[in-house]
């Protein structure tokens, strides 16, 4: 979409997840995230910016000391490269080395861009990584990644909201929900 277009009209087919369910799980899956670092706190890295949302909320339902820094990430596609390549478009600002590491994303769908991430960090020398997920669709996976929270799993259809966009629109509507027209599925 080239800025100064209408956005698409909002058409949503069915609503998965209320907010009111989202807030509900997101309180259960940081009171984990609580329990597992709670000796010695947690880095939380959002992936920009579909994890926003899903980050801020969950940080404000921790009960231990975390801190957040963010990177983004952009589709990296030159001639005979695999599909699913991304390059890091803004980095962390911060050092993650001896810090135990949360990687927070919107979506785990293929695995590709989880893979990659892990990758990266990895090479950094945290103490520790793991992936927290918003949502989990294992049926599409073609690289195994190790999630260790997720809040759902879904079905295979293109979801909106809660920071998932359609276009860089959505983002903002407090709900989940499966778009009528799936133009934009990959
Ligand atoms: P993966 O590398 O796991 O295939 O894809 C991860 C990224 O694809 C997500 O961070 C998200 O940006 C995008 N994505 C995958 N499925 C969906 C979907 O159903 N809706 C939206 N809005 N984005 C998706």
């Amino acid at each position: 979409m080239t800025p100064g277009q209408p956005p698409p009209p909002l058409s949503i087919e069915r609503v998965l997840f209320t907010a009111e369910q989202i807030d509900a799980r997101v309180r259960e899956v940081a009171a984990e995230i609580s329990e597992r670092y709670a000796t010695r706190g947690v880095t939380l890295i959002g992936v920009l910016k579909g994890s926003v949302f899903f980050l801020t909320a969950l940080a404000r339902q921790l009960s231990i000391p975390a801190r957040i820094d963010f990177l983004s990430i952009a589709s990296f596609n030159p001639r005979g490269s695999r599909p699913g390549m991304v390059r890091i478009a803004k980095d962390l600002d911060e050092p993650i080395e001896g810090e135990d590491i949360l990687l927070v994303e919107d979506i785990v769908d293929t695995g590709l861009t989880s893979r990659y991430l892990l990758q990266i960090l990895a090479g950094r020398g945290p103490n520790s990584l793991a992936i927290c997920t918003l949502l989990d669709r294992t049926s599409r996976r073609l690289v195994q990644v190790p999630v260790q929270h997720r809040c759902f799993e879904i079905p295979d259809r293109f979801v909106v909201g809660y920071g998932l966009d359609y276009r860089q629109h959505y983002r903002n509507l407090p709900y989940i929900a499966v778009l009528r027209h799936e133009d934009g599925w990959k």
